[in-house]
């Protein structure tokens, strides 16, 4: 850490917006994989102002800005190479909830998961659902277009901001969108900012869109003895024209690392699991319910329509805990989210079980499965330089296998650090020099989160 930057940028923003430590700012869930990476300081803004006076001056100087929100990234997105790590904590102050209007205006900072529980104890809905949620900012959502459970039915974090409001090159502030729910008056770059992981500015506000919530959510629960009879399962729900919230699954090897914890316990010839979840009134909820039960009752071994508000709360910390169950077996694991056309989800399946098995290495996958989305995990030990080198040799068999299907090597976690290189070979060189293109325009001196999401230029 270079004590000169330290102390003008305390000068520029007060000792208080300066961490004296750094450690805590390096590093996301890639850890796991042992990824840390390293900072000349570490700012925390409380104001949009600070943000504003802070780019401006890293503009002026040629140092790179690494935005950061709760750090739970699965791309090393928020893991910085040098550089200022500016980090959204402190700016967190929910500026206007209007429930009558059904809208939200929130600091970058404010985590996804006070987002939904304003929302809802407003009998309101904001439905994206990462799994870190607790931890999580808006900021960071927006970063990546985070997913979830409930994408399936009501889309992904870009589908739910009206409006972002960023600081970009040179320190200006720009408002993409606002309250208005409808815009095509300009290039839409509300939709740019939702999943530019950091490298276009720093996102320091959104208006958040909010619906009345569903009276009842009611999860629909279905184990298989094999994967084929899961995967028809799952088909069956979208031929039947069923609108389930969620279209979850679990293969063998996660039900493995976590299926002695499912709540009320689960058939011991389970190598299959698909959590579907009705919602609506409790009318709506009771016969779609039943619907989802008869589609997925054929070949299953297990059906249960989870109907009492605790066993629902259990069962989603349940299915929001797989992640760490899956790292206890081997102390680590390297993660994918690969995304596929639905009609291609068993290969996809396979391809990761494949990759796996050529390498050497445990798998397992769970997921988004009504979204083509799905966790291909690789089981490691962090601390063995070997077995990391062999899961990114097989993780890079999987982007291979994944764009052959037509799909793409990543649904919702973003390229970050660890994947940035993939996306020369999903994109063609046109399509490729159009993304160079966009980064420019916002950044053309490459201050913003350098080295990540994009590969280097070839020329
Ligand atoms: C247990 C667990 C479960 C998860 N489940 C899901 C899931 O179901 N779906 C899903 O999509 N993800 C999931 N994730 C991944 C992660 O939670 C999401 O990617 C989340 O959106 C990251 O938000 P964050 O605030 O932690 O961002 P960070 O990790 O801090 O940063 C992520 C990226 O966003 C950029 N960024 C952060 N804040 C800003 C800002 N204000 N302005 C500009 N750029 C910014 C960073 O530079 C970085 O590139 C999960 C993670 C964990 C640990």
């Amino acid at each position: 850490v270079s004590d000169g930057l330290l102390s003008d940028l305390r000068r520029l923003l007060g000792a208080q917006a300066v961490a004296s430590n750094t450690a805590d700012y390096i590093r996301d869930s890639t850890e796991m994989q042992g990824l840390r990476g390293h900072a000349d300081a570490v700012v925390l803004p409380d104001t949009v102002a600070q943000v504003q006076k802070l780019v401006g001056w890293c503009c002026d100087q040629r140092i790179t800005m690494v935005p950061r929100g709760g750090g739970t990234g699965f791309a090393g997105g928020a893991v910085p190479d040098g550089g200022v790590v500016v980090c959204l904590d402190r700016l967190n102050r929910v500026r206007s909830l209007e429930p009558e209007l059904w809208r939200m205006n929130v600091d970058a900072g404010v985590t996804t998961g006070r987002v939904q529980q304003l929302a809802r104890e407003n009998g309101l809905y904001y439905p994206p659902d990462p799994g870190a949620a607790e931890q999580s900012q808006i900021g960071g959502n927006i970063a990546c277009n985070a997913g979830g459970p409930h994408s399936f039915k009501y889309g992904v974090t870009r589908d739910w901001i009206t409006g972002v409001e960023a600081v970009v090159a040179g320190g200006d502030l720009i408002q993409a969108g606002g309250a208005m729910r409808k815009d095509v008056a300009a290039y839409d770059l509300r939709s740019l900012f939702a999943g530019s992981e950091g490298t276009l500015g720093i996102i320091t506000g959104a208006w958040l869109r909010l619906i009345p919530a569903p009276d009842v959510q009611m999860p629909v629960v279905a184990a298989y003895p094999d994967r084929p009879a899961g995967v028809s399962a799952i088909r069956r729900v979208f031929g039947s024209g069923l609108r389930s919230a969620t279209l979850e699954y679990l293969d063998a090897g996660a039900l493995a690392a976590a299926g002695a914890t499912f709540p009320g316990g689960l058939p011991e010839r389970a190598a299959f699991l698909v959590i579907a979840e009705a919602d609506g009134t409790q009318a709506e909820a009771d016969s779609l319910a039943s619907e989802l039960d008869e589609a997925l009752t054929p070949d299953a071994n297990y059906v249960h329509v989870v109907r009492s508000i605790g066993d629902q709360r259990e069962l989603w910390r349940w299915r929001s805990g797989i992640s760490f169950a899956v790292r206890a077996q081997r102390g680590g694991k390297m993660s994918e989210d690969i995304v596929v056309p639905v009609d291609r989800l068993e290969e996809a399946l396979e391809l990761g079980e494949r990759a796996g098995a050529a390498f050497g290495l445990a798998t397992c996958s769970w997921g988004h499965a009504g979204d083509g989305n799905l966790h291909a995990t690789f089981l490691i030990d962090p601390a063995s330089a070997n077995e990391v080198s062999r899961a990114a040799q097989a993780a890079d068999e999987l982007f291979r296998g994944a764009i052959a299907l037509g799909g793409s090597v990543s649904g919702e976690h973003g390229l970050g650090l660890v994947k940035r290189h993939q996306l020369a070979r999903q994109l063609t060189a046109p399509e490729l020099r159009l993304q160079f293109l966009i980064k420019k325009s916002f950044d053309p001196d490459n201050l913003f989160n350098p080295h990540k999401k994009l590969p280097e230029p070839q020329n």
